[in-house]
């Protein structure tokens, strides 16, 4: 087991919501607020931080608003070689985890963290689950943490994940060698959600599928370059203009690009999908 953040201190402090009435202080709970949490059960623990390291998200680690901690599930591994997997029942290629040695690495996680899934959600990355997305992302943010389970070989005993009651998320569409990358991703996309872990540099209000739609295009100096302008609005300072004329651009793009998720949007708003759009 590995823990590569030391926060500091004051992220395990009292948290106390301001109210005009006075308070109760029997009655109501004191929570004791730490960072939130990704544990990460892995085979391999150095694939992590990796590029959560990085950048935005590096920092905040190194600040302590997330803490990250990797559980390697060999020492859970039985045997005089510490075997962590067996050939699949019924034959076939490959190997499969052990549902006694991911159980035992899913026990160890489990210390310290609530068992309210609501709050603490376990999660097993795999082809098979539902596809992670923003709103997925939004949900485990608002958690006090997550534990992630990485696959490997042909995957995990299904005996384990049915007797832990455990959630499948997928990354999409096609099957990765190991859950590292999908429990690098899932947890990129939810730290960034995070107060204060963005900053000031990126709004997660406005990017793609914050209201159902797909980003507007994004322009950056030079002016002209290679004989393309930046459109011309965006220069005039012209704050409504702007943001009429963004608007106008992502739900373009969404639904050309992805009539799905501007069906979804059409009926969430109560619009045509199929009316014309001016621009
Ligand atoms: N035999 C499995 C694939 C195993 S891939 C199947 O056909 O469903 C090995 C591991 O990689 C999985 O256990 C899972 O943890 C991870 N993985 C592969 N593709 C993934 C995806 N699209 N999303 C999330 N995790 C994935």
């Amino acid at each position: 087991m590995s823990d590569p953040v030391d926060p500091p201190k004051s992220h395990g402090r009292l948290s106390i919501k301001a109210s005009l009435k006075p308070r109760d202080l029997l009655e109501e709970p004191r929570v004791v607020r730490g960072a939130w949490t990704a544990k990460v059960i892995t085979l391999f623990p150095e694939a992590f931080p990796g590029t959560l390291g990085l950048s935005l998200t590096g920092k905040a680690l190194d600040f302590g608003l997330w803490r990250l901690e990797t559980i390697d599930l060999r020492p859970f591994g039985v045997g005089k070689h510490l075997n962590v997997d067996d050939t699949p029942a019924g034959g076939g290629a490959g190997m499969v985890l052990r549902p006694d040695v991911v159980d035992a690495a899913l026990a160890a996680a489990a210390e310290g963290t609530p068992a309210d899934r609501a709050r603490w959600p376990v999660i097993y990355l795999s082809p098979r689950g539902k596809p992670f997305d923003q709103a997925t992302a939004r949900r485990f943010a608002a958690c006090d943490g997550i534990t992630l389970l990485c696959g490997r070989f042909e995957g995990v005993d299904q005996r384990v994940l049915d007797h832990r009651g455990i959630e499948e998320v997928s990354l999409g569409d096609f099957v990765l060698t190991g859950g590292e990358i999908a429990a690098t991703a899932l947890i990129d996309a939810t730290v960034r959600l995070i107060p204060r872990v963005l900053g000031n540099q990126v709004s997660t209000e406005e990017e793609s599928f914050s209201e159902g739609l797909l980003e507007f295009p994004q322009y950056t100096r030079p002016t002209d370059w290679q004989g393309r302008a930046i459109p011309e609005v965006l220069q005039s300072g012209h704050h409504a203009n702007i943001a009429t004329w963004r608007k106008a651009m992502a739900e373009r793009l969404t639904k050309e690009r992805r009539p799905d998720l501007w069906r979804a949007y059409c009926a969430k708003h109560g619009r045509d999908p199929n009316e014309d759009q001016e621009l």
